[in-house]
């Protein structure tokens, strides 16, 4: 048995011979074309540069608009928003996510409404979204989480059944596919984010994606002091968009626009992403089949319909009972020690998040004392996402999945060294 890393003994990994692959990654074509903005002048105001990312990832995620923002937590409020959801409005939304997932939703008036996840996937669970529909109810937003993907097939099913609105938060899902349709392209809009924890990132930004004119021209003017769309900045605006009669604002909003220093990363991002998502693919199946080999540890499962993956975190799900009854947080420190980059749990469940606390701002959220109470994260009962939070999850940076073969089987045989150890660290 060999000394464990955290113990004091030779760490699997020596990331000071070895670091792990970095992120974010760029190169000259990022260096050149921030320059070339720099000099251009042109900063921000809809330029060249955020009409071609507009043009490219609109094309690449398959849907007619895509409008960029600051952030992939603004575009759901904006999407909630140019929907027209507000006070008197619920939105379902899944209990295991980042806490924007529904703290949008507050910020348009409406009532979050948490439900609970599939063990297997951590993503919602269609029987627990028709459970909460009421008449009130006037959207979901499926989260695809890490490496997983929501049953979209069921999600737009029960949608066009009870008539709601599906905003995909794909914050992190750049580039995945269902039955071969891009993230952010089966759901009404598809809301990104590109803050520099993403796997296409400009430092901070958004976007959102739809193949709605109605819904695309509000989103743009919604990010944009609700400016009419002007000129072709809102690209495919070729069906009655930007024709108006009269002149001057339309919607009441404030300035959400990006710069032409993040939109010309992006632009060059991309490019390389398909690439990168490839490789993060391969290294993540070879890793989720060496897990076989290793009682304690599963893979989130990967449903057959979903026919490209984007990963995110490399996450997957851990069983103390195969590890003495190791708790999950002490496994997680000693696989951190043995392969010295961080090891995380999953996002806290929304009734019990420190970041999702509605009730720390009763001037902004205390519309009435019934919506009051409606808000209150902690009336909703989430066992699933709880179990896999306190128990299960463990997540690691996903540049780890662009390194090699052989950094595949290092975290493999990481965790194989934690079981075999495992008693020495109860
Ligand atoms: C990152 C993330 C967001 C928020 O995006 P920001 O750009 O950080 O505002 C929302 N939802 C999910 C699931 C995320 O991972």
């Amino acid at each position: 048995m060999q000394q464990l890393a955290i113990q004091g003994g030779k760490p699997c990994r020596n990331t000071s011979s070895h670091p792990w692959p970095k992120w974010p990654a760029w190169g000259k074509e990022e260096e050149k074309a921030l320059v070339e903005v720099l000099n251009s002048g042109v900063w921000s105001y809809n330029g060249p540069k955020e009409t071609e990312f507009n043009r490219l990832f609109a094309e690449f995620t398959g849907v007619k608009y895509s409008i960029c923002t600051v952030n992939g937590t603004l575009t759901m409020q904006l999407a909630l928003e140019a929907m027209g959801i507000g006070l008197g409005d619920e939105v379902i939304v899944p209990g295991l996510t980042w806490q924007a997932t529904a703290a949008t939703v507050l910020d348009v008036n409406a009532t979050p409404i948490l439900v609970d996840v599939l063990e297997d996937t951590w993503c919602i669970d269609p029987a627990a979204i028709e459970k909460a529909i009421t008449p009130r109810t006037k959207a979901v937003i499926p989260v695809h989480l890490y490496g997983a993907f929501s049953d979209m097939d069921a999600v737009m099913e029960i949608a066009e059944k009870h008539e709601l609105y599906v905003i995909e938060d794909c914050a992190h899902k750049h580039g995945g596919e269902w039955r071969g349709k891009k993230a952010g392209s089966i759901g009404d809009v598809g809301s990104f984010s590109f803050q520099l924890s993403k796997h296409l990132t400009a430092g901070e930004g958004g976007a959102m994606t739809t193949d709605n004119p109605d819904l695309a021209e509000k989103l743009d003017a919604l990010r944009n002091c609700g400016r009419r769309p002007e000129g072709d900045s809102l690209i495919g605006a070729d069906k009655g968009i930007g024709d108006y009669g009269d002149e001057g604002n339309f919607i009441q909003s404030g300035n959400l626009r990006i710069t032409e220093f993040q939109a010309a990363i992006l632009v060059e991002g991309l490019k390389r992403m398909p690439e990168q998502n490839a490789v993060r693919e391969a290294n993540g199946t070879y890793l989720n089949g060496l897990f076989e080999k290793i009682p304690g540890v599963s893979p989130l499962q990967r449903d057959a319909r979903e026919t490209k993956k984007a990963y995110f975190n490399f996450a997957f799900r851990y069983n103390k009972k195969e590890f003495k009854d190791l708790p999950v947080d002490r496994f997680r420190s000693a696989l951190e020690a043995e392969l010295d980059i961080m090891i995380d749990a999953c996002y806290e469940p929304l009734n019990m998040c420190p970041l999702y606390v509605p009730h720390t701002k009763p001037a902004r959220h205390k519309l009435n004392e019934s919506y009051w109470n409606a808000i209150d994260p902690s009336r909703f009962s989430l066992p699933v996402c709880e179990r896999i939070f306190k128990e299960e999850s463990v997540c690691i940076h996903h540049k780890v999945l662009l390194g090699n073969r052989g950094d595949m089987d290092l975290i493999a045989a990481a965790i194989k060294k934690i079981y075999d150890s495992a008693e020495n660290l109860m």
